[in-house]
């Protein structure tokens, strides 16, 4: 059975094509700059590497130029049985993945009000691919849907109870497809029931942001009613005292749209390091202590995770498994040794250095045998986990 999963961005399409009876993904790629000059597409199939530029219009010519180039290959004879999509957010009332019909999708355009840059974009890529593949199922799988689990007391804030029942504000969390894969792949890797465990993941990537998961369920994330809460973040912010936001508006002479683009565009690793929102170039100049800015940048992202951290083990009155996944969480050996330093004494950690600095890919165990506390790295795979609730309805 093949799955194709879609996420659309509003230029962009993400696509996958997975063989389900060995979880091996044939195809991957991205199509880029959607409606605008210089377009491409690039593509990884059957390890290949291959890229053309191409100026689409629209979200239906990016889809076509994928499906002929997967048609040509790894589709030749073979039909999608499934199309996973990838829904920011949920709201109130989507949790599981969902056969999407005219209903479902007038509602996700709906949901634009809590994630305006990105439901509108999911939404299109759906209706996209509905056109093109109208006989097999599409499925939803929603980033807030793992995190609908949390008990009220952690997702309420501490505004007007009626404010935020009328704005429907509260916390929802983000990156649940893949809290929920490397929770599951955590207790693989230790060889117990996700039942017995508690569990901290930490996807630290682009966006960021850290799970409570509590016998397989998520009771807590450090996202909030959008992806801005938190961490900080490759550009954005994460946490700030809402004074400051007024200060700055005030000060500034900002609208609500000013500050916006503070907050998402131009904090977080880009905002303290000035030199990038790329984690990689700040961890070579922290590591090579050629810049005060890039240490301190680095220190307050790992101050940050290491106090989600702290609060989490007491949310679920201790942890068994500290997972690192994402982008820096899988490639970024010293800020993990950085932070797990911090927690030897309160939870026992123990770190084999010589594991945790090794460049393997792999589920894998950095704490030692006598570790009071686990800590893995576990590579996220969020299009294998939408193509499993898809094939479900296949
Ligand atoms: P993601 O959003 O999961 O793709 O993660 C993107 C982030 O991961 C960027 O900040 C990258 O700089 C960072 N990243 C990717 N590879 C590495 C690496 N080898 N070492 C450190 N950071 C990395």
């Amino acid at each position: 059975m093949i799955i194709l999963t879609l996420n659309a961005g509003s230029s962009s399409l993400k696509f996958n094509v997975i063989n389900m009876v060995t979880e091996a993904s044939l195809a991957d790629g991205i199509a880029e700059r959607i409606g605008l000059a210089e377009g491409f597409v690039r593509w990884t199939i059957q390890g290949e590497k291959g890229r053309i530029e191409l100026d689409m219009q629209d979200h239906k010519e990016a889809l076509n130029a994928i499906m002929e180039k997967l048609h040509d290959t790894v589709l030749k004879g073979e039909d999608v049985a499934a199309v996973g999509h990838r829904v920011a957010h949920g709201g109130p009332n989507f949790g599981d993945p969902i056969v999407i019909n005219q209903a479902i999708l007038q509602e996700i355009e709906e949901l634009a009000f809590y994630a305006p840059l990105h439901n509108p974009a999911n939404a299109m890529g759906i209706k996209t691919a509905m056109a093109m593949f109208p006989k097999v199922p599409h499925v939803a799988v929603f980033d807030t849907a793992f995190h609908h689990s949390m008990p009220d007391y952690a997702y309420t804030y501490g505004l007007p109870y009626d404010l935020c029942k009328k704005l429907g504000l509260r916390r929802y969390g983000f990156h649940g497809t893949s809290h929920r894969f490397v929770a599951d792949r955590t207790a693989t890797l230790l060889g117990k029931p996700i039942e017995k465990l508690k569990i901290v993941t930490c996807h630290l990537g682009n966006g960021s942001s850290i799970a409570a998961v509590a016998r397989g369920k998520s009771i807590d994330t450090s996202m909030g009613l959008t992806p801005l809460e938190g961490v900080i973040m490759g550009t954005r912010s994460g946490n700030v005292d809402p004074g400051v936001l007024i200060t700055v508006m005030e000060k500034e002479g900002l609208d609500a749209k000013g500050m916006n683009a503070i907050l998402q565009k131009q904090s977080g690793l880009l905002g303290i390091s000035g030199i990038s929102s790329d984690c990689r170039e700040i961890e070579t100049q922290w590591e090579a202590k050629t810049s005060d800015r890039a240490r301190l940048t680095m220190e307050v992202l790992g101050y940050g995770v290491l106090k989600y951290i702290g609060a989490y083990a007491a949310a679920m009155d201790g942890i068994d498994c500290i997972t690192f996944t994402a982008g820096i969480g899988e490639n970024g050996p010293m800020l993990r040794s950085w932070i797990c330093t911090r927690l030897a004494n309160l939870f026992g950690i123990q770190i084999d250095e010589k594991i945790n600095q090794a460049r393997r890919k792999g589920d894998r165990l950095i704490s030692t045998p006598d570790s009071r506390t686990a800590v893995a790295v576990i590579p996220t795979n969020e299009e294998l986990a939408m193509a499993r609730f898809a094939s479900k309805f296949a």
